[in-house]
Parts: C-alpha cells; structure tokens; sequence
C-alpha cells in the first residue's frame, strides 16, 4: 500500500517534473522567437528609414519641384525644390497640397487626377510677391495593385528663366527691324526720289546721295556692333592680353577723335599719369576708351571739355574715367544705359548716328576682363564713365 502510494507520489513528481521542464523550454523558445522577431523588425525599419532618406536625398537633388500626394490629398514628399517654388518650409507632409502651396490651381490638378490617369504640359503662371514665375507641371495618378486610387504625383518644372529670355530675345529682335528699317527706308526714298527725276539737279544729286551715304554708314556701324555683341554673348572672343601702358592707349584714340572733337570745339585731355600699366587685350581696350570719348564728344557740351584720367586701387586694379562737362544723364537713365539700344536722349543719338550699343559693348568687353563699369552723373553736371581692368 505505502509502495504503491510512494509509487504513485513518484510518478506525479517526474510528471510535474517534465511538465515543468516543457513549459520552461516552451517559454525561452518563444522568448527567444520574440527577440529575433523583434530584431527583425527593426532591421526592417532602419532599412526602410534608410532607404526613404536615399530617396529623399535624391529628390532634393532634382532641379524640379515634386509632391507626392496620398489617396485622401495629404502630401506625403515634397522636395527641397517644391518647397523653394511654394515657398513653404518642411516639413509639408501631412498638410493637404493646397495648405502647403496656398495654389488653388495646383489643388485642382490634383483632384483631377482622380479622374485622370494622367496631366501632361499643364502650364501655370505663379502670381506672389516678386516677379510672376512660369511653371509646366506634369502629373501621373497613382493606383494601387487592385486598381485603386493611391494618391498622385506632380512634376513641376520651372520655366521663368527661359520665358525671360525668350522676351529679351523677342524685344532684341524688333529693335534690331526697328533700329534697321529706319535707315533703310531713308536710303529707299532718296534713292527713289533721285530716280524720279532728282537727279538731273545737281544740288539734289549731291544732298540726297550724301543722305545715302551719311545712313549706309549708320547700317554699317550698326551691323558692327551687332556682330561684336554676338561675338562678346557666344563667349568666343579670345582675348588678347598683354601688358599695356594706359597713357600710351588712351592718346592714341584721343588722336584718332581729334578731328571729330574738334568738329564741336570740344577739347580731349589725356591725363593719365605715366606708369599705369593695364593687363588688357589693346584692340578692345581702345574700341572702349573710343566708344566712352566718343560719347563723351557727341554728347558732351558744344566748346565743351573731355577728360580721361586712371589711378591705381589698393586690390591690383586700376580704375580708369571718362569725364565730360555735358548736360549729364538724369538718375532713371543711368540705371539702364548699358542695357543694348537704351538711349537717355533718343532725338539726339539718332542725329549723331548713334547705335544704342555703345556702352552695351563697353559693358561686356571690360566684364570680359575681369574689371565692372558705371556712370556717375547729375543732371546739369556733366557725366563720368569709371571702369575698372586689372593691372600687369
Ligand atoms: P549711342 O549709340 O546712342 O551713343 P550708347 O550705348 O553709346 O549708344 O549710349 C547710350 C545712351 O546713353 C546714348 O543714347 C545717350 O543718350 C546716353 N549717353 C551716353 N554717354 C553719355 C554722356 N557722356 N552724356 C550724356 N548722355 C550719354
């Protein structure tokens, strides 16, 4: 009786024994299964947060704006230059396109896309503080594996710049018909009014052949200037650099406008001091100091005077002056005379055959040499041209 209770006892102990031991093998392999899950888990989010980085650093690379919205419009990426665009600062997840780019047309392509599969040369005209800015969007409506709506994806790629410099190209164009039509036409009708009998006068012989010959001319400077500028904007102009004694350069063409000057009684005077020696190409050197002196004399005061002198600056640099005791150049007309056919006096520059690309010239051979150029003037006080060239 006693063998068989002990019996019994015994067999409930090894059986509690072994359960005891299973639960105790059960519990760690689980625990352990829940530390590698985790692990993996983990793993799997330091990798994704990894890779979403990598995708976020390469869409902050784009020179386009892109957003990427979800099914229900809130903005789940938006790069470095969408945010630049919109000028909305990041984050911008979470908040719906139009929160983030207060645009209700680029709100409205976005809802459209949930009805098209695709938006494609869409243009878009940014209206804020500042200059309006173009844009071209393209757009793309996400869809999920069952077909579904996922959100969109919208491309915007600004156009600004180029609409810009399709307008300056636009107005280059019809200035240029403008500025080539005018003497043109004269040389048309003096030649048709020789032809319709004027020339058996022998004083309108004369007078309109000199008109003819006097806007021919004129053509000639013009078409001058305008391949000097193109060949100053394909940046293929070599230059010639060398050292170059300012004084020496700037007496040749005071003696080359002598004649000129003299036409109006007006007086050149070089007064750069000897010594002053500039590391310029000296063709072009003395096409800018002629075109400064030049103006200097047509439109300078009648007897008046024209001054060229130069002086050293402290950073390698001389800074050579055009000074002219003339009516001047009111401030307005000083802030845009080196834009190309901008003219303070246009009666006037017409009458002395003027291009209206002088100083646009002068503005792009002394930037070609590393130096800038300005004007110093008031109304009634006569007018200085400065530029500045580096020294040998
Ligand atoms: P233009 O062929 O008409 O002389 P520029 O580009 O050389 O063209 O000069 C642009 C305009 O600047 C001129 O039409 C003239 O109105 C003005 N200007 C240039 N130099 C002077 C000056 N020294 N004094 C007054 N006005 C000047």
């Amino acid at each position: 009786m006693i063998f068989a209770f002990t019996l019994t006892l015994l067999l409930a102990a090894v059986f509690a024994l072994a359960w005891w031991f299973e639960r105790a093998r059960h519990f760690r392999t689980e625990a352990t299964h829940r530390r590698e899950l985790e692990e993996q888990r983990a793993h799997r989010e330091a990798g994704l947060r990894e890779q979403t980085q990598r995708t976020v650093a390469l869409f902050d690379r784009m020179v386009e704006g892109l957003i990427v919205v979800d099914a229900a419009g809130r903005i789940r990426l938006a790069n470095r230059a969408a945010g630049e665009l919109f000028a909305f600062p990041p984050p911008a997840t979470e908040r719906t396109i139009l929160e983030a780019t207060r645009h209700h047309e680029v709100a409205a392509l976005a809802a459209r896309l949930d009805r098209e599969p695709e938006i494609l040369g869409h243009e878009l005209r940014l209206e804020g503080i500042g200059p309006p800015r173009f844009l071209q969007v393209n757009a793309l409506a996400l869809r999920d594996a069952d077909g579904g709506r996922d959100g969109a994806i919208l491309v915007f790629h600004d156009l600004t710049r180029l609409r810009q410099l399709e307008s300056v190209r636009q107005e280059f164009v019809a200035n240029v018909s403008h500025e080539l039509r005018t003497p043109l036409s004269l040389i048309k009708s003096a030649a048709e009014t020789l032809l319709d009998g004027g020339k058996d006068d022998a004083a309108a012989l004369t007078r309109f052949l000199q008109i003819i010959d006097k806007h021919a001319n004129r053509l000639t400077l013009l078409i001058d200037d305008l391949l000097m500028l193109s060949t100053l904007d394909s940046g293929h102009m070599r230059l010639n650099l060398q050292p170059i004694s300012l004084r020496s350069a700037a007496q040749e063409v005071t003696d080359d406008l002598k004649a000129r000057a003299g036409s109006r009684g007006v007086v050149l005077e070089n007064a750069i001091p000897a010594g002053l020696i500039a590391q310029a190409d000296p063709d072009r050197l003395r096409q800018v100091l002629s075109n400064l002196l030049d103006n200097a004399i047509k439109y300078g005061r009648v007897e008046g005077r024209a001054t060229v002198s130069a002086r050293a600056l402290e950073n390698k640099r001389v800074e050579i002056s055009i000074r002219d005791d003339g009516p001047g150049i009111p401030a307005e007309a000083c802030a845009r005379i080196f834009e190309r056919f901008y003219r303070a006096d246009k009666a006037r520059s017409r009458e002395q055959g003027g291009t209206g690309l002088g100083l646009a010239i002068v503005k792009h051979v002394v930037q070609a040499h590393g130096g800038e150029v300005r004007v110093e003037s008031e109304v009634g006080a006569g007018a200085t041209f400065l530029f500045t060239l580096p020294v040998a």
